[in-house]
């Protein structure tokens, strides 16, 4: 045998053996990260891994300089955070495959995440019963999937605004969903307020502005009532997904996510729309999501395209603002259809909208648009 096919015949066995190495460090890297794990210690510590590098240059033996050695370790540690990071990532409740039950999960008996994408739409706030009557009245006389959806409790910007009729806005929301058979979701604020919230409506919403909050997210992890969560419009993709995992590994499975915008330098619209979130989330896990049109655009006409790109892009449903007078709404009068432009626009969508919101205007048969049935 040649000199050189010798050596390489030995090069080849050294990489075997790191590789055996390599390997069983791995292995002791996740049993001590599952240790750490169990007593709420962080993977990452630096102070051990600078000790380790001082040990290993210490007593040079070969012909590595001490910061080729340190480099080549270095290495291995950072990949070794990988590796717990992978297994963290796919031990999380929010990546299992089977969260969604067969058909959708349920808000009153309407199945979110089945075949059928769901309209949830409403007056940004309760505001009189004859306000909600009005909505009511019209989604009820549509034959797709409606949710009806107002804020009673409201998280205004300015402490001046409107703040929602609060407890009495909750009756009157659960009064209009009564009569006209509708199926509701509400925004929470806080866990004081939670057992009122969840006993007058069959979803409870979680803001944007509440994503971080984790008290509440644990408080109604321990609800049997389906969750919508909201995206914080400064939260990426990971850190919306933890905030579902709190609900989840609390013993909620039953969330559904909603992309409503993000915060950029852009001011042509309220947030910018990211409707990459969409296929992303709904590659990251098996939980319906659907898009808030409105408060991601804050114009109504950006609402028919952004609706479909949505829906092409993966959505189960949509959130549209409508209110039967815009110009006297006490919320986010500027952004709200009224119901005859809201009825064009979902007609447009190819949802049908019966006699009762338009007076027949509009076919009874569902329509075909935007690439996807909306029946
Ligand atoms: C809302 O849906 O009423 C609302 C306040 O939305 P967001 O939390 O997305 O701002
Ligand atoms: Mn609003």
């Amino acid at each position: 045998m040649s000199p050189l096919r010798d050596l390489r015949d030995r090069i080849d066995e050294v990489n075997e053996q790191i590789l055996d190495l390599l390997s069983a460090r791995g292995e002791i890297v996740l049993e001590i990260a599952r240790d750490k794990g169990v007593r709420g210690l962080d993977g990452y510590d630096p102070s051990r891994e600078e000790r380790m590098l001082a040990e290993l240059t210490s007593d040079l033996r070969g012909p590595f300089a001490a910061a080729q050695i340190r480099d080549v370790f270095r290495t291995i540690f950072r990949i070794s955070l990988e590796l717990q990071d992978v297994e963290h990532q796919a031990g999380l409740h929010v990546r299992r495959r089977d969260l969604v039950p067969e058909g959708g999960i349920l808000v009153g008996a309407v199945p979110v995440g089945g075949p059928e994408p769901v309209l949830f739409a409403g007056p940004c706030s309760v505001e009189t019963p004859e306000q909600m009557d009005a909505v009511g009245a019209y989604l009820a006389a549509m034959p797709g999937l409606v949710v009806l959806r107002a804020g009673a409790f409201k998280p205004r910007t300015n402490p001046a605004s409107f703040q929602g009729l609060r407890e009495k806005g909750l009756r009157i929301l659960k009064d209009t969903a009564d009569r006209h058979g509708l199926a509701t979701v509400t925004e929470v604020l806080d866990v004081a307020t939670l057992p009122i919230v969840a006993e007058h409506t069959d979803m409870l919403q979680i803001g944007a502005r509440n994503m971080y909050n984790t008290e509440l997210l644990k408080a109604v992890s321990r609800l049997d009532k389906p969750v919508l969560l909201k995206r914080g419009f400064m939260a990426t993709i990971q850190e919306w997904l933890l905030s579902a995992e709190y609900i989840l590994s609390g013993g909620n499975e039953s969330v559904v996510l909603c992309e409503r915008g993000i915060r950029t330098f852009e001011p042509s619209t309220r947030n910018t729309f990211d409707v990459a979130a969409i296929p992303l989330m709904k590659g990251e896990t098996s939980l319906p999501v659907i898009a808030d049109v409105s408060h991601a655009l804050g114009r109504k006409d950006l609402l028919l395209p952004c609706s479909r790109a949505a829906l092409a892009a993966g959505a189960d449903g949509l959130m549209i603002e409508t209110h039967p007078t815009p110009d006297q709404a006490l919320s986010d009068g500027f952004q709200q259809l009224d119901l005859s432009d809201f009825g064009e626009l979902v007609q447009q969508l190819g949802w049908s909208v019966g006699d009762a919101g338009t007076g027949g205007r509009f076919p009874a048969e569902p329509l075909v648009r935007a690439g996807r049935k909306l029946s």
